[in-house]
């Protein structure tokens, strides 16, 4: 299809907004893409091509979608606005290789739908121009989940996606990155203005990449421990890392067995938890859960 033909434009958006009274629900994140320009920049960034299995999640009307179906394999979609089924259909209706699954991604065992839709060994990536609202719950629900999948490229809010890709003493480092990281390669990859969505959002947003690894970069003994401890240290960004952990460890242990273990790590507890690698946190947290 022809980029004229495309539905990323303000005008077949429009068109397509008024044939099916569809009006956005800001409560679902609905701000959808009306420049191709993007979308392709997406496609390429994203390494699709013809034997590639792509996921997409909220496909709205479909802007992404068109985009995917013409370049990938194969694509499935999960979308949790029921009213979008008619508008969908027409839509996409030129294209035989894409499913939309009508369901609440976080309600979905994408593994099973991995599974059942996709050839056994086939590579498989995701894509989406994710709803802001729930942003961190959709990519942590992917990451734990544990998929086989080789990566994923949203558009997110870009005060998020500089939070998971940022490096130790940055502003926007902290617990997310390492969450981010333990699972993934992240990287910014394109920065996007406003003016490419309808309605346009409130904040600024970028495009990740997100390049899954085959094994995380550290061994933790307990993961749920690892990252709690994580969260602990960032508590308050301000204070040193001494303190948050004393803090933490408050009921559990005194401030001068803290102590021991930092030295034990060889981590200075006057530094803050902004200059901590992610093997020093595991480090960490490894020889506290060996005390417990
Ligand atoms: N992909 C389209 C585009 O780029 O124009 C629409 C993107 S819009 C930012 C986000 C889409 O995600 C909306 O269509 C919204 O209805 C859908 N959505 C919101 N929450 C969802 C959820 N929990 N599960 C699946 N889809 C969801």
């Amino acid at each position: 299809m022809s980029k004229e033909k495309a539905i990323a434009t303000p005008s077949k958006t429009k068109e397509y907004l008024n044939k099916y009274g569809f009006t956005f629900k800001k409560s679902l994140g609905q701000n959808f893409i009306i420049d191709v320009n993007i979308l392709s920049n997406i496609i390429k960034s994203a390494g699709i091509t013809t034997s590639i299995g792509a996921i997409e999640i909220g496909p709205g009307m479909g802007a992404l979608t068109e985009q995917l179906a013409q370049h990938a394999n194969r694509v499935v979609a999960f979308e949790i606005d029921q009213r979008l089924k008619p508008v969908l259909n027409d839509t996409l209706s030129d294209y035989d290789n894409v499913e939309i699954i009508f369901q609440d991604v976080l309600k979905t065992d994408i593994g099973q739908v991995i599974a059942n839709h996709f050839m056994p060994g086939q590579v498989i990536k995701i894509v989406a121009n994710l709803p802001y609202y729930v942003t961190t719950p959709i990519l942590m629900h992917i990451l734990m989940a544990q998929l086989p999948i080789e990566s994923i490229t949203v558009m997110i809010q870009k005060e998020v996606a500089d939070r998971m890709a940022a490096q130790p003493n940055s502003k926007s480092y902290g617990s997310l990155s390492i969450a981010v990281q333990y699972y993934t390669e992240a990287k910014v990859i394109l920065n996007v203005p406003k003016t490419v969505f309808m309605p346009q959002p409130n904040v600024d947003s970028a495009v990740l990449h997100l390049d899954l690894r085959t094994k995380p970069p550290v061994h933790v003994e307990n993961e749920s421990y690892f990252f709690a401890l994580v969260q602990a240290s960032f508590a308050q960004r301000r204070k040193t890392l001494r303190n948050n952990l004393c803090r933490y460890f408050k009921d559990k242990l005194t401030k001068d067995k803290v102590e021991v273990i930092l030295t034990k790590a060889n981590i200075d507890g006057s530094r803050r938890a902004e200059s901590l690698l992610i093997e020093e946190f595991a480090q960490l947290a490894n020889l506290f859960y060996k005390l417990d």
